[in-house]
């Protein structure tokens, strides 16, 4: 009997979620790995269960596809396709120079103390971007925030930053968290 191959995806943002489901549809075992404890990634970033939040949707745009990718990754779960590690931030990719399979090394637990390897035949990186801040003067003032951390907040923690806000910077992240902050009840008084 032919063993299935073993693929590890690193990251469950929309990116890995993609990847990781056409490659089950396709019979690859796919192991997704995500540092979060939940998948969704920056764009799908999830309230903490534990808030109990009964319509995260309006917190985001394009919601159709977060249930389309959230809802096969489900599929695949249930049939042994997709298994989903949480909590695994992933520090090294190594790769066994005798049989050439690679062994992905997480850390896991609140302290990241806990180890686990998880071996695979190939690995996706799907880590994403991370928003990138330039010091300015005044930017550690007590009610300043970066665009991504006002987004963050109010996505994964339903809370405002801030009742009046000024959204300012550069790039198109903007334009979502103005809007986010409007439709959660802040005045957004500049969009600079
Ligand atoms: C703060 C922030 C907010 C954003 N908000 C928007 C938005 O509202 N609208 C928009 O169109 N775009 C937004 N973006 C741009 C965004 O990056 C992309 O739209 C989209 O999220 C990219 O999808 P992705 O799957 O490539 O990566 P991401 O969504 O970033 O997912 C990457 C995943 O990889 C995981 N990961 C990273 N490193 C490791 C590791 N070492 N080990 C284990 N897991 C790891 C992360 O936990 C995460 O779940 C935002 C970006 C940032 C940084």
């Amino acid at each position: 009997m032919t063993e299935r191959p073993r693929l590890t995806v690193v990251g469950a943002g929309p990116a890995g979620l993609a990847a990781a489901l056409a490659a089950a549809a396709r019979g690859v075992h796919v192991t997704l790995v995500d540092a979060a404890d939940q998948a969704g990634g920056q764009f799908y970033r999830q309230p903490a269960t534990a808030l109990g939040a009964t319509r995260p949707q309006a917190l985001h745009h394009q919601w159709h596809t977060w249930e389309r990718l959230r809802t096969g990754l489900a599929r695949h779960r249930e049939t042994g396709r997709i298994t989903h590690l949480t909590d695994h931030h992933v520090w090294c990719v190594a790769r066994d120079p005798l049989t050439g399979a690679f062994g992905v090394h997480a850390l896991r637990g609140a302290a990241r103390e806990e180890s686990a390897t998880v071996r695979a035949d190939a690995v996706l990186l799907a880590t994403g971007g991370y928003e990138r801040v330039l010091p300015f003067p005044g930017w550690t003032l007590p009610g300043v925030v970066t665009a991504g951390g006002a987004q963050a907040m109010l996505k994964g923690g339903l809370v405002l930053p801030g009742r009046t806000a000024v959204v300012a910077g550069s790039g198109p992240l903007l334009l979502p968290v103005a809007t986010g902050l409007a439709a959660a009840g802040a005045r957004v008084a500049a969009l600079v």
